[in-house]
């Protein structure tokens, strides 16, 4: 048993790293899992495979970082002049609104 269990730990240490391809599963692109990541991760310690491909990877290490949150920016009510918060860059010829001018103004569209 225990000469069986030294057998496979050597042959863990020989493992010669392929890279290989793997699906992401956030956009289900194909991305690379090098050779050299693979031992990265087995250095590490990490015996899952990455799940995601880079890109998708980075973006949720940023969503991370500011708190999970949407970007936000900080625009003038075209109604009351107060500050709105909206998730999106307003465009200077569009009018934008805060939350309750904007639900006024729709009504008043309507
Ligand atoms: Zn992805
Ligand atoms: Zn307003």
């Amino acid at each position: 048993m225990y000469k069986a269990r030294l057998a496979e730990k050597g042959s863990l240490e020989v493992i010669a790293y392929q890279d290989k391809s793997l699906t992401c599963r956030d956009c289900g692109a194909e991305f690379l899992f090098s050779a050299g990541e693979q031992e990265f991760y087995a250095s590490k310690g990490l015996m899952n495979e990455p799940s995601r491909c880079p890109t998708c990877r980075a973006t949720r290490k940023a969503e991370r970082m500011s708190g999970g949150e949407r970007e936000m920016h900080e625009v003038t009510c075209a109604e009351c002049g107060g500050v709105a918060r909206v998730p999106f860059l307003p465009r200077n010829d569009k009018p934008v609104y805060c939350s309750s001018c904007f639900e006024q103004v729709r009504a008043a569209r309507v």
